[in-house]
């Protein structure tokens, strides 16, 4: 047996892995991925690929950049782990200022966490008990979307409108209102942007004027419904929110986790709308894809309504064991660093537009349907050229499609019937341009067979 068989078979015996069917694991020869440099990944047989996912829409920098490797080095000299409870570190110290200072006005607190879906957990706690610590004994239900996505933990998932996940742990789930996606929407009004935000706004404002005595606070997605599909929203969705979740005093918490980071373009969509939110949830791109590592900002009001006399017993009962890891806070801090010191965000408000540009060509093609695009991440619609529909569900087309592009070289990913584009913020134009020129290719090998 070789290496590379011995660790394929106690990949299938033991090692149960996230989303995935495991009685076809292993169909589709998944690579073991054994280093990274720069934009690329290498399987344990050396074969190259560009990550064009990101690692899973978390890496912004490459891998093995040197300036975050040393972060890390450096850290790991010092301590690798000590509890932030009753105790505290230079890194998370420094990180939790550096973030206030990029964040937008007034986020000054932050809470740390390991993953997007604790952050988005957090917020909701920080959320409840607000009302809870103000003596408003009412609100307890929150407001989401069709089609949110917000990690998968038991809270999260509540949040989350994914009639699979609400099929499934439904009975699990706190109560949620739910209101349409913006992007659903919008395609029932003819792809009219100004209308679809107008009529989603007048539903927020309904459902406020009915309940807003009851509702806890409304979650959003920063500007995009990432994992529903990369569904943008019209522009003005977070703007009016905002405006009206004041107005009716509910709570406004924006899930940054997919967005956050320079994915939309500027460091945080909420800039993009001039709003800033009661709560944040950060996470993916803030180790730079690195370590796991969130985070949840909150307003001054919204901290200072857990002071009190410590015999009242007020504060946020929450942490977790590796809360504000050393070594992720550390290379957090570097990661912000590097976004200062390279402009990287003019240099991705290029690549912005070049992908904008070269996803064009889908939109004519037999075998794809009109691309999505938000910001440095896209989706392209898989098209059976011969009916024009989607592949059956069983067949995993889309997955074959990206096994080509594996072989050709770029690392892709499914995500329902696209293939979704999600490079390291550091990607080149020759790289773009690669991505696309070698999906186009592997979708039309696929669909000819
Ligand atoms: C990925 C994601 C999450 C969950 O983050 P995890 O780190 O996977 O727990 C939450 N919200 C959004 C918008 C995401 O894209």
């Amino acid at each position: 047996m070789t290496e590379e068989e011995r660790l394929r078979d106690w990949d299938r015996q033991h090692f149960w892995h996230p989303f995935t069917q495991m009685s076809c694991w292993g169909d589709d020869d998944p690579w073991i991925i054994e280093r990274g440099d720069g934009n690329y990944v290498y399987d344990i047989r050396g074969r190259k690929a560009l990550d064009a996912i990101a690692s899973l829409w978390c890496n912004v920098h490459g891998h093995r950049h040197p300036r975050l490797d040393a972060a890390l080095c450096t850290q790991l000299e010092r301590v690798a782990h000590s509890t932030v409870l009753g105790a505290s570190h230079p890194p998370a110290i420094r990180l939790a200022k550096a973030l206030t200072e990029i964040a937008p006005p007034g986020l000054q607190r932050v809470f740390f966490s390991e993953d997007g879906a604790e952050a988005v957990e957090v917020a909701v706690k920080i959320a409840a008990q607000y009302w809870q610590n103000l003596g408003n004994k009412k609100k307890r239900i929150f407001l989401s979307l069709d089609d949110a996505y917000h990690g998968d933990t038991v809270g999260a998932s509540s949040l989350g409108g994914f009639p699979l996940f609400h099929g499934v742990y439904g009975h699990l789930h706190f109560p949620v209102h739910r209101l349409p996606s913006p992007w659903l929407l919008q395609g029932q009004l003819q792809g009219d942007a100004g209308a679809a935000c107008g009529q989603w706004l007048q539903a927020l404002e309904e459902t406020l004027r009915e309940k807003s005595e009851e509702i806890i606070a409304l979650i959003l997605e920063g500007g995009v419904q990432g994992a529903a599909g990369i569904l943008p929203y019209p522009r003005g969705i977070l703007a009016g929110a905002a405006d009206l979740c004041r107005r009716y005093e509910v709570l406004l918490i924006v899930d940054e986790v997919a967005s956050g980071f320079g994915r939309s373009g500027t460091m945080f969509y909420c800039e993009q709308e001039g709003i800033s939110p009661d709560l944040l949830a950060l996470g993916k791109g803030i180790s730079g894809g690195y370590l796991p590592l969130a985070a949840t900002l909150a307003q001054e009001h919204i901290y200072a309504a857990f002071l009190a006399p410590f015999g009242e017993a007020r504060q946020f009962y929450y942490g977790h064991t590796y809360t504000a890891n050393p070594l992720a806070c550390a290379v957090a801090l570097e990661n912000l660093a590097l976004f200062a010191e390279n402009d990287l965000l003019v240099r991705v408000r290029e690549r912005v537009a070049q992908l904008r540009v070269g996803l064009d060509r889908f939109a004519s093609l037999p075998y794809s349907a009109m691309p999505r695009q938000f910001g440095l991440m896209a989706a392209v619609p898989l098209r059976n050229p011969q009916t024009g529909s989607v592949y059956p569900y069983g067949e995993r087309r889309e997955y074959a499609v990206c096994r080509r592009a594996r072989e050709a070289g770029v690392y892709l990913r499914p995500l329902g019937d696209s293939i979704v584009l999600v490079p390291p913020l550091a990607v080149t134009a020759a790289e773009i341009e690669l991505i696309l020129q070698v999906l186009q290719n592997s979708m039309a090998e696929e669909c000819t067979v």
